[in-house]
């Protein structure tokens, strides 16, 4: 079949079950449906590629010239971008037909994707529970059917922990891996871009046409691209996996932990070893992290002031009544909490106390990562300490929230590389296992998950 007819299928499928998940906020559909005629055109012409007229979903924040782009915030709620992020461009010039744009939580802030001025999505396998977040959105798309994959971020597991809770395949690849050109920023030291999908292989072929230098964004690493199919299929005799101590802890629903020791099984009988590792200090990462990430939000989010993008108060008085009014009325309280956190961290006299403080520590982190990656290959651990909760269970309690990134976050905060795959249930909601690599070891992640699937 063609790529018009699976665009106008999903399209359709979309419409009709999608009240049910509300995991879009934007459908392009006029865009898409030029885009499929435009990938058949290519196709017939012998110019097509591996992703050519396959359907994609990019989460709200990354910029689509024509579409628009909202972060999951009434600040953006108008924002139409006039360029497109890289990987849009580069998944675009790859031949992929963009659907839509996929609901999330504000400006990536959130674990539940509550926090999103469009309401939350709303999780596939139960709809009474959330899809987690903050890609929550892209996650439960994929889940649902309504399109074979979609982009997500993951600033403090924002790819992975909706990738666990709705039974997907999740990558964060390693900090500056993928262009975040067009990435609306949340914490930028942190943010990065990645591919949410059914597959292993379908993880592989998106990575590997979003990946690479790009002369717009200076954090991006100028690294050699692999060929990340070509490895898919290697022995992993001989792998060597550590199990952090730290990760299988008491406070983690049992079921998750049997789940993950059994998927550790599987990689035995494949010929692995296992040894137990320590990241000693683990606990330390969500003190560090809500430290760090809410100080660069704050100073990126300063550039929402009503004159230059999106939501512009009515009537101002004056220029500092036209900064208030719109800032009060455009951002969430999740938003300001963490602008609040954040300046409060990075004010005089506390500089010290707070964010040299946290610096440190991520330092101490990541080192701990370090010296364990040069003894194994590969970390795994759950993704998420308890598989997907009800709705407005924790959406009141800010720190009950935070408690959910425990074990992503500590990656981000080293820049590392992680995935989330999915390995069995816990009642009748999904469980994820977390593959931990070196920098820029995604082509030994994805050779580990096809190997499980
Ligand atoms: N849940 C974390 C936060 O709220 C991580 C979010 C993310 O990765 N974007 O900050």
């Amino acid at each position: 079949f063609s790529s018009l007819e699976l665009t106008q299928a999903l399209l359709e499928r979309i419409k009709r079950l999608d009240s049910q998940y509300n995991s879009f906020i934007t459908l392009s559909e006029e865009q898409a449906l030029l885009q499929a005629k435009a990938a058949d055109a290519s196709r017939a012409a012998g110019h097509a590629t591996p992703l050519t007229g396959l359907p994609v979903a990019h989460k709200d924040l990354f910029c689509t010239q024509g579409i628009r782009t909202s972060c999951g915030s009434r600040m953006l709620d108008n924002f139409v971008s006039p360029y497109n992020a890289t990987l849009v461009e580069r998944l675009n010039q790859a031949g992929m037909v963009t659907l839509g744009k996929t609901n999330m939580d504000e400006f990536a802030m959130g674990s539940s994707n509550e926090s999103s001025y469009y309401g939350p999505a709303r999780n596939p396998w139960d709809s009474q529970r959330v899809p987690g977040g903050s890609s929550g959105g892209s996650a439960a798309a994929v889940a649902a059917r309504l399109v074979p994959a979609a982009t997500g971020s993951d600033t403090g597991g924002s790819i992975r922990q909706p990738a666990a809770l709705c039974g997907i395949t999740g990558l964060k690849p390693t900090y500056g891996r993928i262009s975040r050109y067009g990435m609306i920023a949340y914490a930028s030291s942190f943010d990065q871009a990645g591919p949410m999908t059914r597959s292993a292989e379908d993880a592989a072929l998106l990575l590997q046409a979003m990946a690479g230098e790009d002369p717009l964004d200076s954090t991006c690493a100028v690294h050699p691209v692999p060929d990340y199919r070509a490895s898919l299929n290697n022995s992993l005799s001989g792998l060597r996996i550590g199990l952090p101590k730290e990760y299988f802890a008491e406070g983690t629903d049992p079921e998750i932990l049997q789940r993950v020791r059994e998927a550790v099984a599987e990689f035995e009988k494949m010929g692995a070893q296992v040894k137990e590792v320590s990241l000693p200090n683990t606990q330390l990462s969500i003190p560090a992290y809500y430290i760090l990430a809410p100080a660069e939000a704050s100073s990126n989010l300063s550039r929402f002031d009503g004159v230059r993008y999106g939501h512009r108060c009515a009537a101002p008085k004056d220029l500092e009544d036209l900064y208030k009014r719109t800032r009060e009325e455009g951002f969430g309280t999740e938003v300001k909490r963490r602008i609040m956190v954040g300046t409060y961290a990075l004010s005089e006299g506390f500089y010290d106390a707070y964010y040299r403080k946290a610096q440190q520590i991520r330092r101490l982190i990541q080192q701990d990562f370090v010296r364990v990656l040069q003894d194994v290959d590969v970390i795994m651990a759950p993704v998420t300490p308890c598989a997907a909760f009800p709705l407005g269970e924790k959406n009141s309690d800010p720190v009950s929230m935070y408690m959910e990134d425990v074990f992503t976050l500590s990656l981000n905060l080293a820049g590392l590389p992680g995935m989330s795959i999915p390995c069995g249930f816990s009642g009748h909601l999904p469980v994820g296992l977390q593959l931990i690599g070196n920098y820029f070891d995604e082509a030994r992640l994805l050779n580990i998950a096809h190997q499980y699937q």
